[in-house]
């Protein structure tokens, strides 16, 4: 039976189950990291692609099908817990240690999706990409630019870290059971350095957050309630004016590159 509050949909379609891999331009040199194995229909394919997989699965009951399924292949290590509590790093030396690249391979619980994404990204893990099925709308927002309506903190949190291209859209009748929602493969290409300076990344995505509070709101008046005072805060406009930004616009329509500006003269002028 399956349990629907670990996301489980398992993936039938050997088609898709194939362009997942594909996408992960692994080979016999790479190793691949799965989260949610399930059955093990995704980690069988790795396996014959892959150099090594270790594949992390939170419930237990499905430990002996995965163990009977991978029994043919000698590098894959099932570790049973939950990836959100794992010591990343701590896997990464053990399991990938002979290993140059690691790519994450997985179609992921949607219960848990952004918190796993942001881990993976933030702990600033050696990988290449990381190609995963997640719901469409959520990955639309990942991969969505300046002015267009889904584009948000995630998109920037996601772009500061990675490339993301949309791979395909999945119809639901590829699981079993069917999702709710509509799905979509989405690889995220690491990156090795920021696409921008900042002098300070907690502050950064700080700024960001607080654009995007009220997204009717212009930016000035969304940074005003957020790091102004009634009496410092006709300093705000100037500030933007010097960072080259508009104070009538909303955080929607800022790029990376501009947000980057505006914490860095926030942070310098002491506002935050
Ligand atoms: N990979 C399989 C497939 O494609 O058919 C199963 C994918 S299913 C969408 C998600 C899997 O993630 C389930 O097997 C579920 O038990 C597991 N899972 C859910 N939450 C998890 C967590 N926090 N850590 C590790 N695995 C988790």
């Amino acid at each position: 039976s399956f349990k629907k509050s670990l996301g489980q949909n398992f993936l039938i379609d050997q088609n898709i189950l194939q362009k997942i891999v594909s996408a992960a331009g692994l080979d016999e040199t790479k190793g691949a990291l799965e989260i949610g194995p399930g059955i093990g229909a995704l980690t069988e394919r790795l396996a014959r692609t892959a150099k090594c997989v270790t594949a992390v699965e939170i419930d237990q009951r499905l430990l002996p099908i995965l163990g009977e399924v991978l029994a043919p292949y000698e590098r894959v290590r099932v570790r049973h817990g939950d990836v959100l509590k794992l010591d990343l790093k701590e896997v990464f030396a053990e399991d990938f240690a002979d290993v140059e690249k690691v790519s994450v391979v997985a179609n992921l619980p949607y219960y848990v999706t952004t918190p796993i994404l942001m881990k993976l990204l933030e702990d600033k893990l050696p990988l290449e990409n990381i190609v995963v099925m997640i719901q469409k709308e959520v990955a639309e927002r990942m991969a969505a630019s300046p002015g267009s309506k889904d584009y948000g903190s995630l998109s920037i949190a996601v772009q500061y870290y990675s490339e993301p291209e949309l791979v395909c859209i999945v119809p639901h009748t590829v699981f079993i059971p069917q999702p709710n929602v509509a799905s979509a493969v989405i690889r995220l290409r690491v990156r090795t350095e920021p696409p921008v300076h900042v002098p300070d990344e907690k502050h950064f995505f700080e700024v960001v957050q607080a654009s995007f509070a009220q997204r009717r709101k212009t930016i000035a008046n969304n940074l005003k309630s957020r790091f102004f005072t009634k009496e410092n805060k006709d300093a705000l406009e100037p500030l933007l004016q010097s960072a080259g930004i508009e104070p009538s616009r909303r955080g929607e329509t800022l790029s990376i590159e501009e947000f980057a500006r505006l914490s860095t003269l926030l942070l310098e002028a002491g506002y935050i």
